[in-house]
C-alpha cells in the first residue's frame, strides 16, 4: 500500500483536492458577497447566487451589478449671513432683514440631504 491518501483509482483525484476545491468554492463565493456590500446586488443575493449557480456566475453578477447609489445629494440654500436663516429661495435680499431695515445679502450654502 504505497497511497495513504484516499485516491479514486479511475480518476486520480484525491479526497483532498474535492476538499480544497469545495474551500475554494465556499470562500469564493463568501468573499464576493463579502465585497457586494456597497453593490445594488448586497451580500445575501449574492451569496445565494455564488453558491447555488456557481461562484463564476456570482462574479459576473458581481461585475455586472452597479455600485449601491449613496442617496446623498446637495441642494442649495441661501443662508442670510445676519439673521441666519436659511432659505430655499434666493432673494436679492433677506426678506425677514429687509422687514428691520436691512438689505442683506443671502449667502449661498450647499447642504447634503439624504
Ligand atoms: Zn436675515
Amino acid at each position: 500500500m504505497k497511497h495513504l491518501l484516499l485516491t479514486d483509482t479511475r480518476t486520480g483525484v484525491t479526497a483532498e483536492l474535492i476538499f480544497l476545491l469545495v474551500f475554494a468554492y465556499v470562500l469564493w463565493a463568501i468573499l464576493l458577497a463579502f465585497l457586494a456590500r456597497k453593490k445594488e446586488i448586497g451580500s445575501f443575493r449574492q451569496l445565494l447566487i455564488s453558491l447555488f449557480l456557481t461562484p463564476v456566475v456570482g462574479t459576473l453578477f458581481y461585475l455586472g451589478s452597479g455600485d449601491r447609489k449613496m442617496e446623498i445629494y446637495q441642494v442649495t440654500r441661501y443662508q442670510c449671513k445676519r439673521c441666519k436663516y436659511v432659505f430655499t429661495e434666493e432673494y436679492t435680499y433677506c426678506p425677514y432683514c429687509q422687514k428691520d431695515g436691512y438689505e442683506v445679502e443671502l449667502e449661498k450654502t450647499f447642504k447634503d440631504m439624504t
